[in-house]
């Protein structure tokens, strides 16, 4: 007797042209995934089957579980499609599960099996309570709901229905360029951007000696929490050291972090052109701090183009910290190293900037130069979920 974990896609099958496109990525995700595993993969038009050795059943769920474009899953047991064999595997089936109230439910898509579904469902419902003391049946709101699907050749039974994350799974779509933080918001993020299926490159920007290697660490270890979500995330290292001491030098102190952000933003373009992602991602959440007002954001944006994703643009920051801690990136960003951002926040961040006054300050110094520089020296690092040491240079 073997188990099997049946997966139903969910959100995928409203994409009629693009279902089999957006199966395929999904098992190939599940494949890449579960490479490491025993097990063996099949699929049809409804539903992706996996096969599993029992010792490993929970860090395969553990898995599957961080898996988008999955709807909900069960974990059936697989018999043959006869009747012999399917009463024993009921009755073998309830022995340890303990229930005071239960129905059956027979799904017959096999149409030469000799009894129909109403028929079988009540002759097993009476095996059960021959085979099990202290139960009884309750066709309204049972406590055990047993599922019995008889297809042309293997038969599934199984009782729960767990969900997974939902969403499309990660390859159905390009990929974005997530400005990723050691803060809260960014990994949220890049969650989210992930969620519907959009493929990531991460960019963080450093400015060592003001920021600390602790601080680049932590953006690694985000990187690879976010990981687990997809196959890989290229983790690119800008060195902002220069620009932003330029900027302090030479800019009117309440403009600088708007600088900052204006020069950022058109590094992420510069990046997105390189690294083939079609838009910027990040964690700019309306109103959160002085840059993220809606004349800031507009101020900043203006020097890009490229769409701007912003998936928690409109979420109370107690939102944030709700997903931050489901998909365990909180306890990492809450780590106390400063960010480049952080450091040199000046006293009165200006809330409602113009776009003049930032040429103009622009004006000052040479960027272009710089940024052309700081594109050469662009250090990447490739995190996978399974590395512990983050080696992989590219
Ligand atoms: P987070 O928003 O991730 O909690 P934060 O609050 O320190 O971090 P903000 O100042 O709110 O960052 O910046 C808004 C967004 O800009 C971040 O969510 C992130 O997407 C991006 N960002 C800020 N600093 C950096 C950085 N050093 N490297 C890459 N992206 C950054
Ligand atoms: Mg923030």
């Amino acid at each position: 007797m073997n188990r099997v974990i049946l997966i139903k896609y969910g959100e995928l099958t409203t994409k009629k042209g693009n279902r089999n496109f957006f199966i395929n990525t999904l098992y190939q995700m599940i494949l890449k995934k579960l490479k490491n595993y025993d097990v063996k993969i099949s699929k049809d038009i409804s539903r992706m089957y996996i096969e599993f050795n029992d010792n490993e059943i929970d860090s395969i769920l553990d898995r599957i579980n961080h898996i988008f474009g999955i709807h909900t899953y069960q974990v059936a047991v697989k018999i043959d499609s006869n009747e012999d064999v399917i009463n024993q595997a009921v009755i073998d089936y309830v022995y340890d599960k303990s229930f005071k109230t239960f129905k059956i439910e027979v799904k017959r898509s096999d149409k030469t099996f000799p009894i129909s579904s109403m028929d079988y469902a009540k002759k097993l419902g009476g095996i059960v309570l021959k085979n099990k003391d202290n139960i009884k049946v309750d066709v309204h709101n049972p406590e055990m709901l047993l599922k019995v699907e008889i297809l042309d050749r293997y038969t599934y039974i199984y009782s729960d229905t767990f969900y997974g994350l939902g969403g499309y799974p990660v390859g159905t779509q390009p990929k974005a360029m997530l400005m990723l933080s050691g803060g809260i918001d960014s990994p949220v993020a890049g969650y989210l951007t992930m969620k519907r299926g959009v493929k990531l490159d991460a960019v963080y920007f450093e400015a060592i000696p003001h920021t600390s290697i602790e601080a680049r660490n932590k953006v690694i270890d985000l990187t690879r929490k976010l990981s687990v979500y997809t196959d890989k995330i290229n983790l690119h290292i800008v060195n902002f050291t220069q620009i932003q001491e330029a900027i302090y030098k030479n800019c009117n102190g309440d403009y600088t972090i708007t600088i900052m952000r204006r020069m950022m933003y058109r590094i992420m373009e510069r990046l997105a052109k390189r690294y083939k992602g079609l838009v910027i991602a990040n964690g700019e959440s309306i109103g959160q701090v002085a840059s993220q007002t809606l004349t800031s954001m507009s101020v900043i944006n203006e020097v890009t183009n490229m769409p701007v994703i912003r998936p928690v643009a409109c979420l109370d920051k107690l939102e944030i910290i709700d997903i931050a801690k489901k998909i365990d990136t909180y306890d990492i960003s809450i780590l106390p190293f400063e960010d480049c951002c952080t450091v040199f926040v000046p006293k009165h961040p200006v809330i409602n900037p113009c776009l003049n006054e930032c040429l103009f300050n622009e004006e000052k110094f040479d960027y272009n130069k710089m940024i052309d520089d700081v594109l050469k020296n662009i250090e990447t690092i490739v995190i996978k979920e399974d590395d512990n040491e983050f080696s992989n240079f590219l």
